[in-house]
């Protein structure tokens, strides 16, 4: 039972809201955390414990948790023209004029944008268009999708198929078929010794180049990737890593999609993901900064090469055949044309570069800690990669329950986290400044002492 009075939001909460990526069954003994309100970067529970997000929320909050300016655009917007679609050659202002600046940011030339509402829906759509397109080049056999484990990719049932982590499959009856999974590039955990960066790299595309062939070329449709993998924990890869993929993915006619839901606008220290990494994918998704997560609204770009086989496939089946209600909102489309404006107005490649190596430099130091075998990061993200043995690299067994513990410090520290398995991911809204950076490390480690003090008397 629990200890909240029956009519609190707690108690309410417990008794109606079904929470995503929640225990069920704890939840009714641990109740909500029910946050209230914001200033900036920080937000604010109902027992006025302030709190810094080291992950913007779902690695997405890029301006922090309120704007007037948002606000104003969003209320203009629904006295406008508050909803219209955009099926069967309908259209308004919101919406060409976010496709048209999206395909002007495109880090490789691209040719048409596809507008909704979420990553996962970005995903599931693209996964569509891979399969439309080889159906348009006669090649309907060419099918299967490859993803690297560790990769989140969305929760659609589609989406879990591409997103290589078992957990996620489980109880489910996923992932479905045709959904492969190559391996995660984690240099820290599973190079050689002695392996270089660029030589690991190479064995990582070996070792898909292998899987490709042993399913048959013929078959294999697209590889999903995204730039710094999140749902590994905030992982950027290894040197030399997408340039030795893509040369395999040209080699055997396998489409590129870049997943830059977490990546785009900024996150890397260049716009995109793809830029940073010379990715030349054939689609890209995007969402989450994209209306710096203050309205629900993601796209899917794709290039010349993909647009013409829709136009192909349109003749012969009557139109694209595809779409969501609320494709273009444009009250979403309006907020996230506003959000691309304020990151031109307030420079924001500018200012992530200028915090980037206060960012880097202070989460890196981190590895001193003895919680602590590496941190590897990139632009404004990153993850600490958290050992029992820093020698071995050896893990804390399960039931020490270490990100539990380094959870309940850090909330009691004034720091909420993103702990993917072994690591620590952080991703900071994105105006974070450099003495906020500062207050971040040393919350970071006055947890990591206090989870230590406590398993090191275990
Ligand atoms: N791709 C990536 C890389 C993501 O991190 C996420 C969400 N965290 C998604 C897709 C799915 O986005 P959404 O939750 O908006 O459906």
């Amino acid at each position: 039972m629990t200890h909240f009075s029956a009519n609190s939001p707690h108690a309410r909460d417990i008794a109606s809201v079904l929470h995503p990526q929640t225990h069920a069954g704890r939840h009714q003994e641990l109740g909500p955390t029910i946050m209230t309100g914001a200033d900036g970067i920080f937000v604010r529970d109902d027992a006025g414990n302030v709190f810094l997000d080291a992950g913007a929320g779902l690695w997405c909050a890029s301006l922090g948790y309120n704007s007037e300016r948002l606000a104003k655009v969003a209320y203009d917007a629904m006295r406008t023209l508050g909803y219209y679609q955009i099926f069967r050659h309908a259209s308004h202002g919101p919406a060409i004029d976010l496709s048209e600046k999206l395909l002007e940011l495109a880090p490789v030339p691209m040719s048409k944008v596809l507008l909704q509402c979420s990553g996962s829906e970005a995903n599931d759509t693209a996964v569509k268009l891979v399969w439309y397109y080889w159906h348009a080049q006669g090649k309907p056999e060419k099918r299967k999708i490859f993803s690297r484990r560790g990769s989140y990719h969305g929760s659609t049932c589609v989406t879990i198929s591409l997103t290589a982590k078992p957990d996620y499959h489980a109880g489910f009856g996923l992932p479905f078929d045709g959904f492969l999974h190559t391996d995660c590039p984690n240099y820290y955990r599973d190079a050689l010794p002695g392996e270089t960066e660029e030589a690991f790299s190479q064995r990582l595309a070996d070792t898909l180049e292998a899987q490709i062939m042993a399913e048959d070329p013929e078959t294999v449709a697209a590889f999903w990737c995204d730039p710094v993998q999140g749902g590994a924990g905030a992982l950027p890869p290894p040197r030399g890593y997408f340039q030795k993929i893509q040369a395999v993915l040209k080699k055997y006619d396998v489409l590129m999609v870049a997943d830059e839901v977490i990546c785009g606008f900024g996150r890397t220290g260049a716009m995109w993901g793809c830029e940073t990494y010379g990715m030349q994918p054939d689609m890209i998704s995007c969402a989450k900064a994209l209306s710096a997560a203050m309205q629900p609204v993601s796209a899917v770009l794709l290039n010349e090469r993909i647009y013409q086989a829709v136009v192909r496939q349109s003749d012969k089946y009557g139109a694209f055949i595809h779409g969501y209600t609320y494709a273009g909102h444009p009250v979403c489309t309006s907020v996230a044309l506003e959000t691309l404006r304020i990151y031109e107005e307030m420079d924001l490649i500018d200012h992530i570069k200028s915090v980037e190596p206060v960012f880097l430099r202070e989460l890196g130091a981190l590895t001193d800690h003895p919680l602590v075998g590496d941190f590897s990061g990139v632009g404004l993200i990153g993850g600490l990669e958290l050992v029992r043995d820093k020698a071995t690299k050896e893990n804390w067994p399960g039931e020490v329950g270490l990100g539990a513990r380094i959870d309940q410090h850090a909330r009691a520290n004034g720091l909420i986290l993103r702990i993917v398995g072994n690591r620590i991911a952080f991703s900071p809204p994105l105006i974070i400044t450099a003495e906020e950076v500062r207050e971040l490390a040393r919350r970071m480690r006055a947890t990591l002492d206090a989870v230590y003090a406590e398993v090191s008397a275990l």
